[in-house]
Parts: structure tokens; sequence; C-alpha cells
């Protein structure tokens, strides 16, 4: 069954193309962040938008849910309302082989959002008499001007965004190569066991990525993850069960999910076709963040679509952010041996106020 959300009839904002063939001014592929935020935009400014989810229900998605200031900034400008971010944090505890230490600050650090959630207030942001939001429907091909829904219907469009995550079929078809990934396993453990946001450092068994745990409400997630690129995803897995089971970390009620995250950004206009989100490669390849970067893709290149001479701040800044993590993240993985060293030298800077000063300074101005 397919469900469509906000029409009466289905398709209402559309208009015969041919006489078998829909026409929309905006097809989007994918109902994250991206792609709600996206069609958002487009359907405030009156355009007639087709939004695809393959999946039966919109917001669900592998995510550890954490977000910045900034993410949670964007989130609150929009109005989202408080009892959706089910945690704040004043101090995430940074853990490396031998030396534990806490980054305390005044203010909130890091918040958490369950994506069920943040998927359902996005939906009620849309424009129901221009933004026609269709589930179980998996584009299964694409053509030059138009998409095929479940093999089966085919709908056509002015401009097609492709933000359809980490496997995004719009970006297959765009033929863009796609290089840095990170490939990431997470349990999510009920209860509420573990009361800290904690990021667990240990070269020998994370490499140049690391492990979290993020205390939800009533649930953990607990994830690593790491780059094919520079190590093999099979040893990491294994290390972090080997690592669960040295910290007798109970996941015998947990539910494991793995997923990918794209890092490998080669552009977001292809003429008549956009990517936003993990589409385009918009997370960072360091910390697999990528919540706000699809948010804010998602606006800017709707408005891009609006006015051909929209230039964007916001996506500047997070390529430049990105540029900035790539290059840490090269310097660890050439660091090799002398990694060990350089996460305990973290650990006990950490100790001093000055270095904790610009860890800090570095999360708010991310
Ligand atoms: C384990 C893990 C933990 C993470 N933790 C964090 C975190 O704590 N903080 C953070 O900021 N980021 C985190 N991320 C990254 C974050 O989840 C993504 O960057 C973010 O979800 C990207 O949003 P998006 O809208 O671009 O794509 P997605 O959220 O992936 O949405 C894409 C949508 O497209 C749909 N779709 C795909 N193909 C098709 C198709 N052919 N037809 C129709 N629909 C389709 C999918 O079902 C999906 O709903 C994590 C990622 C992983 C894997």
């Amino acid at each position: 069954m397919h469900a469509v959300y906000f029409s009466n009839n289905n398709f209402f904002n559309a208009y015969p193309f041919s006489s078998d063939m829909m026409h929309y001014d905006v097809v989007i592929v994918g109902a994250g962040p991206a792609g709600l935020n996206c069609a958002r935009v487009l359907g405030d400014a009156g355009k007639k938008v087709l939004l695809l989810e393959k999946n039966a229900e919109i917001g669900p998605k592998v995510c550890g849910g954490g977000l910045l200031l900034s993410g949670f900034g964007y989130l609150k400008s929009l109005g989202l309302p408080d009892e959706l971010i089910v945690h704040r944090y004043h101090d995430i505890v940074f853990h490396s082989r031998f030396i534990t230490s806490k980054v305390r600050s005044e203010k909130d650090l890091a918040f958490m959002i369950e994506r069920k959630e943040l998927g359902r207030w996005q939906l009620s942001l849309l424009d129901k008499k221009y933004v026609d939001v269709q589930t179980n429907a998996l584009v299964t091909e694409i053509k030059h001007n138009s998409i095929i829904i479940n093999g089966k219907k085919e709908i056509s469009f002015d401009h097609l965004v492709g933000a359809d995550g980490a496997y995004s079929v719009v970006r297959r078809w765009l033929r863009l190569p796609c290089k840095k990934m990170a490939y990431c396993f997470q349990y999510t453990i009920p209860g509420d066991a573990y009361k800290h946001f904690e990021i667990f450092y240990d070269s020998a068994r994370f490499h140049t990525w690391y492990a979290w745990i993020m205390p939800h409400k009533g649930y953990i997630t607990l994830g690593t993850g790491c780059s094919p690129e520079y190590v093999n995803p099979k040893k990491i897995y294994d290390n972090f069960h080997e690592w669960i089971h040295d910290n007798n970390i109970d996941i015998s009620r947990a539910v494991y999910k793995s997923h990918a995250v794209t890092a490998d950004y080669r552009g977001h206009r292809f003429g008549n076709v956009y990517l936003v989100g993990d589409a385009a490669g918009f997370p960072s390849a360091l910390t697999g963040e990528g919540i706000y970067e699809a948010l804010v893709s998602g606006e800017e290149i709707a408005r891009m679509m609006l006015d051909d001479k929209y230039d964007s701040e916001k996506i500047r800044r997070i390529l430049q952010l990105k540029k900035k993590h790539e290059k840490h993240l090269a310097t660890m993985v050439r660091a090799g041996i002398f990694r060990p060293f350089l996460y305990e030298l973290f650990g006990l800077l950490l100790k001093t106020q000055r270095f904790q000063m610009r860890v800090k300074r570095a999360f708010v101005e991310q």
C-alpha cells in the first residue's frame, strides 16, 4: 500500500504532463532531514513538489541522534519544540586508552534528538497545498526528465533532488564516484545505565575513528565507524565487539544496525539535478556528523533553485569545516604508530584549562 499524505486524491498538486504521466516542478527522492527541509522551502515558495520515501514511515534512521550547537540553533530557528530535545549535555567525557578527561561547560555543548520525532515534526512543517509526500515509494529508475516509482509509475519533473542518503540512486545515476565513506556500526541498548555522552579514542581498536555512548530517553546508542579507505571494516567490527566485551557492556537486549555515511562531496548542482545531505557527501569524514549538514543543504539548495543567483554562505562554511576535518583525519592517518601517543596527549591536555577552552570553542563554533 502506498500512503500519500496531504491529498484527498493522490498527486493533487501534479498536473498531467502527457496522457498518463504526472508532472511536478520538483521531485525529491528521500524524506530524511535534507529532503524534508528542501520540500518545506520549495512548498512555502509555491512550487509543486513530490517527496518520495521508500520506507513506510518517515523519520527512523540508523543514527546516534547527536547535535552540536549549530544543529540545535538551526532547528530552534525553525521553531523546534523543546520537548523534542531529549537530552542536553554540558559535559562530554573523553577516554583515551589510559586517560579519562571531562570537558565541562557552563553552556550546553551537545543535544540528543530522536530521529523518528524529528522526521514527524519536519513533516508537520510542510505546506499541504504544495507538497505531496508518498511513502513506500522506492525510486527504481531515473531517466532524463522523469523517475519511476516501484518499477511502475512514471513521474516527470522540471528539477530532481537526490536526498536519498548514503546509497543514493540519484548520485549513482549522475555517475559520481564515492571514495570517502565511513561504515558505522551501532547498537541501541534499552535502559539508562549510562548518563554521560562519552567518546572513546583507542587507536589499536578504532584506528582514526572513535566509539561513542550517547544516552537518549530510555536507551543509549553505542557505536563506532571507520573509513574503509584506511582500514578494513571487518577488523573494526571485530575490535568493536572485543571492546564491548572488555568493558562489560551488556548487548543481550540490544538491536544492532549498520549504515554508511558518505563524505565525498563532488558538487551539488548538475544541470536540473541537485544533491543534498548525505547523497551529496556533506557529512564530516572525521566525525560522521551529517544531520545539520543535511538540514542546511536541503534549505540552501532549495533557495538556489528558487533564485539562480543565490549564493550560500552556509554551504561555504560547511565545506570549509569539512576540509578542516579531512586535514585532521589525514594527519591522524599519517601519525601511524604515533597515533596512540597523540590520543594520550589529547587526554592530558584536556586536563588543562586552556586546552579545555579551545575544545569547547571548537564544539560551539562548528
Ligand atoms: C550509525 C550512524 C550514526 C550517526 N550519528 C550521527 C549523529 O549523532 N549526529 C549527526 O549529525 N549525524 C549522525 N549520522 C549521520 C546522519 O545520520 C546523516 O548524515 C543524516 O541522516 C543525513 O540526512 P539525509 O537526509 O541526507 O539522508 P538520510 O537521513 O539517510 O535520508 C535519506 C532518505 O532517503 C530514503 N531513500 C533512499 N533511497 C531511496 C529511493 N531509492 N527511493 C526513495 N527513498 C529513498 C531513505 O529511506 C531515507 O529516509 C550518523 C550516521 C550513522 C550511520
